[in-house]
């Protein structure tokens, strides 16, 4: 069987699945900070310049930014409850 094997080149079935580009996981943004343009504006959520992803360094307007951080709070939020709710048990 070996022997056949070699003779006819068989090499199994190895189809080797195409390279792919390692895929690119999508961040959740979920470490997003404010940035500000002048330290003296800094703390003040309605004159951030910007926000930037710790995880991605992706950046984002004011608008954007503030859509992902009210997710983080939210987020925070529900497992800061689940946690009170399991010590209640
Ligand atoms: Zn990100």
């Amino acid at each position: 069987m070996g022997f056949l094997d070699r003779l006819f080149g068989r090499k199994g079935n190895k189809a080797a699945p195409a390279e792919e580009p390692a895929a690119e996981v999508e961040c959740p943004h979920t470490a997003v900070t404010a940035r500000w343009d002048s330290a003296a504006d800094m703390g003040k959520t309605e004159l951030v310049s910007a926000y930037v992803c710790e995880s991605c360094h992706a950046t984002f307007s004011r608008e954007e930014g503030a859509v992902f951080v009210a997710a983080a709070v939210e987020r925070l939020r529900v497992s800061e409850e689940s946690r009170q709710d399991r010590m209640r048990q």
